[in-house]
């Protein structure tokens, strides 16, 4: 039985992808691996060890900043992220269009549970400065169609296109940052080919970014090496020719279909190579997932394969975006919950394994509360 679900599951993923439908068999063999993954539901997680109450860290009180982080909100930063995936904006919800109405209801459903959008960048970068108590997450658009960003004919921007509706709910939430990655494909992004790079610019400037989608939305997993490094690294040469912002890089990569390459060396054009010798390095590769991600401070955080969480209801069960925010509200200890502070990772001592320690950053350990209810 349990076999058989997961056959369906993949099944379904199989037959869908992407907004534009991918071959059989698209799924890379790493995702399929990490599905399993989605139903613990944390059983190890359920008692944890109670020690003394969680009121007197004095003895790792010797930085200023560590005096600002308020324990009473359960920092913590092992915590995971979703990335969310969306494709399009439109008036008939499908398993790639979101209505506006929907996509509305989702941005508030996320700012109600406390969750605040970061960058990208930030999060694989590991800058996060979210406000304390809350939880990052970070929104992508994948393929750049029109109903993703449009100019009308008097020069504003379309209310009820993802844009317009980011742009309204910033203004009436300010405290839900403005941050957003769009992967492109083809050349022609937003489909309006007279105000490309005016687009560009326009995400820029407000603080959201743009990301490679590849030249041709090519299953990368049936190219060369040459081929692999042409679809980023022409896309990447395209895109930052449009963008005038001095030194913007569009450095991370949303796969066309979630594919990769087989062979691991050819895996490598997806992290850096080169095209008519001008090289192009990635700090992101994001997947068609099911999945949230691991902290930037986890030791099995890894930019070269992150997960997405479906922003969609339909087809999906369980790995939609109301899944796991489900989750999360019954599995509070397994969500990153910000201390505030970008240079210290605040853990609860139960959750202290899971960081990679590093020289960047201070580990802030406080003792685990006991369960109380
Ligand atoms: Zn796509």
């Amino acid at each position: 039985m349990q076999k058989f679900r997961w056959m369906m599951i993949l099944w379904i993923l199989i037959i869908t992808g992407c907004s534009r439908m991918p071959q059989a068999g698209a799924i890379s063999t790493e995702a399929v691996q990490a599905m399993p993954q989605v139903q613990t539901t944390a059983p190890a997680e359920e008692n944890p060890p109670a020690t003394e109450a969680a009121e007197s860290p004095e003895a790792e009180q010797s930085k200023d900043p560590e005096q600002d982080i308020d324990l009473s909100l359960k920092p913590n930063e092992a915590g995971k992220i979703m990335v969310l995936m969306y494709h399009n904006i439109g008036n008939e919800e499908k398993e790639w269009v979101r209505t506006p109405q929907n996509f509305l209801k989702d941005l508030t459903a996320l700012y109600e549970k406390g969750y605040r959008p970061i960058s990208l960048t930030d999060y694989v970068t590991g800058q996060i400065s979210t406000e304390q108590g809350k939880t990052p997450v970070v929104i992508t658009f994948d393929d750049g169609n029109l109903n993703n960003f449009e100019y009308l004919a008097d020069g504003t921007i379309r209310r009820d296109s993802a844009v317009g509706i980011l742009l309204d709910f910033h203004a009436s939430h300010p405290d839900f940052p403005l941050e957003a990655t769009f992967f492109l494909d083809g050349s022609r992004p937003f489909r309006q080919k007279d105000v490309i790079g005016q687009k560009l610019d326009f995400l820029i400037e407000q603080g959201m970014d743009v990301g490679n989608h590849t030249k041709t939305h090519e299953n990368l997993k049936n190219l060369t090496g040459a081929g692999i490094q042409e679809q980023i690294g022409a896309q990447a040469q395209f895109l930052e020719g449009l963008i005038r912002k001095e030194g913007y890089r569009v450095n991370t990569l949303a796969l066309p279909f979630g594919a990769r390459p087989k062979e691991q060396n050819m895996q490598t054009f997806l992290f850096s190579g080169r095209y008519k010798d001008i090289p192009y390095e990635n700090i992101a590769v994001l997947n068609v997932g099911w999945l949230p991600g691991y902290s930037p401070y986890d030791s099995r955080f890894d930019w070269r394969s992150i997960p997405r969480v479906r922003a969609s209801e339909m087809n999906v069960g369980q790995f939609g975006i109301y899944s796991y925010l489900d989750y999360f509200e019954k599995n509070p200890q397994e969500r990153f919950i910000s201390d505030g502070v970008a240079d210290i990772m605040t853990v609860p001592e139960d959750r202290k394994a899971l960081i990679h320690l590093n020289s960047e950053r201070e580990l802030y350990v406080y003792p685990t509360a006991p369960e109380t209810d």
